[in-house]
């Protein structure tokens, strides 16, 4: 380093305050009150580090004045939550990387009243004795499947694992090859099985299942037949899985009594084959309203015969994360007494966000007021309004943006391989004038993050899964970038 810039240099360190200095600035004691001394003293000095660096590289000390501002810049950003609110513009309407489903306004407003203070969680208010938090969304998951029963666990998952493990365990379960599945997150069903207790007896092949493979392998020793969703694949071609109704018609003739539903007997469990339906996401609404395959129907599975089936609530029901296991009273009955529920339970808050959610479907009101729906739903000429709007808005803001035609999907392991028309706003590297992930990157570091696609170079957005009220986050953001 040359004599003078040297020279500068140390003019400049000399013009730093002292970190007690800047602590016993009034505005800085603001700060202090809110975040703690020891919070507060060691931003001062990662503050300090980086003025230090900065005029080592030729900057200069910031005006004393400065110092309260760019303290408190700085300590938002270290005091930012983990866990954050996103702008989903992806298209993927049941994102799992972005928290799956958001909720519905009734959801929310119960899980902030019920929280705020003390519930009725574990009380029957009506005995006034200890009642089971079992029972608060079973009368309305009935209602809605038609089930004789319900429980509720912490997701999907945990629901299989506990009704494999309470009714399956030392006894053989019997699966198509073509279902044995990896949901993500390495939930893989053999080894769930496994876990259980339950000794997989796997039948058919890849492509091809009859349900007289089913019929081929039942022997005294088994427990359940099941039933597992496709979730996150789907085979095309030469392929054949038995309905749902044929493994019922199967299990009912070779269960060992075949005595009326309401015998004693016959409500043990040990006494019948069961029928198992793992529908990963299930809906409660017809998917093919909306030009979609149809997506199999939790109401269609009880109907069918099923003697369990289990569905997740943050997929396309629309709710907040949970496991639903709807079926026979008997079955049910057995998963409640179970050891590993407790493990597997839900909290209250939960609870408050299922049961609201649930009250909206069964006033018919799902469509209107649950956000997965409305953006399934969402019309092309709306989405190619909004497209058109946020063209203009940016224009106005000098962004220069391209519409394209282009497809948005489900996600949540629902409907793979299907898409919904829509109208994407794109944006080239020519605007933006660097490297497109880059670009990306600077929009999901943001003050609000941005989760976009990336297609032929360019940054894509869908206005299917961006929320009215995140419009204007998102072209700010955008313009920024
Ligand atoms: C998603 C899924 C699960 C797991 O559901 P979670 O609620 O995420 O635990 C289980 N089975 C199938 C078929 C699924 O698609």
């Amino acid at each position: 380093m040359s004599q003078p810039a040297e020279q500068s240099v140390q003019i400049q360190y000399r013009k730093l305050p002292s970190v007690d200095a800047v602590l016993g600035n009034p505005e800085v004691r603001f700060l202090v009150a809110e975040h703690g001394l020891s919070q507060v003293t060691d931003t001062v000095r990662g503050l300090m580090a980086s003025v230090r660096k900065e005029i080592a590289n030729g900057g200069t000390a910031p005006q004393p004045e400065q110092w309260p501002f760019l303290l408190h810049q700085r300590i938002a950003r270290e005091t930012e939550p983990e866990l954050r609110t996103v702008i989903n513009a992806t298209g993927v309407v049941i994102h799992t990387n972005l928290g799956r489903a958001p909720l519905c306004d009734a959801a929310r407003l119960a899980m902030d009243s019920v929280t705020a203070g003390y519930s009725n969680l574990e009380y029957d208010l009506s005995i006034g004795e200890r009642g089971s938090r079992y029972d608060h969304a079973k009368r309305l998951l009935c209602e809605l499947t038609g089930a004789e029963d319900a429980i509720v666990l912490n997701n999907c998952a945990a629901a299989i694992f506990l009704a494999l493990s309470a009714l399956c365990n030392g006894r053989e379960v019997v699966v198509s090859r073509g279902q044995l599945v990896e949901i993500g997150g390495g939930f893989r069903i053999p080894d769930v099985l496994r876990q259980s207790g339950g000794q997989l007896v796997e039948v058919g092949t890849t492509n091809r299942t009859h349900p007289s493979d089913f019929a081929n392998a039942i022997s005294d020793r088994t427990a359940a037949l099941m039933r597992i969703h496709a979730s996150n694949f789907r085979q095309i071609g030469f392929t054949a899985t038995p309905a749902l109704t044929d493994l019922v018609t199967i299990a009912q003739s070779y269960s060992r009594s075949n005595m009326d539903d309401n015998s004693p007997a016959a409500n043990d469990n040990r006494n019948r084959i069961l029928v198992i339906d793992d529908l990963g996401s299930g809906t409660l609404i017809d998917t093919t309203k909306y030009g979609l395959s149809p997506e199999p129907m939790v109401q269609e599975s009880i109907k069918a015969g099923a003697d369990l089936v289990a569905f997740s609530g943050d997929k396309l029901l629309g709710g907040p994360q949970a496991g639903m296991v709807v079926g026979r009273k008997a079955c049910i009955a057995r998963l409640r007494t179970h050891p590993l529920t407790r493990a597997l339970r839900v909290d209250k808050m939960t609870l408050a966000a299922l049961e609201a959610t649930l009250r909206i479907y069964a006033a018919g009101r799902a469509e209107e007021c649950i956000p997965v729906w409305q953006m399934i739903g969402a019309s092309k000429d709306d989405l190619s309004a909004t497209a058109d709007r946020w063209q203009r808005r940016l224009l106005q803001m000098g962004v220069a943006t391209e519409i394209w035609p282009g497809e948005s999907t489900i996600g949540g392991g629902s409907l793979p391989g299907e898409t919904l028309p829509t109208t994407l706003v794109a944006l080239s590297s020519s605007t933006f004038g660097s490297q497109v992930d880059g670009a990306a990157a600077r929009l999901r570091e943001g003050q609000s993050p941005v989760i976009c696609r990336i297609q032929r170079d360019c940054l894509v957005f869908d206005p299917r899964t961006v929320l009215s009220s995140q419009e204007d986050q998102l072209l700010q953001a955008i313009k920024s970038c």
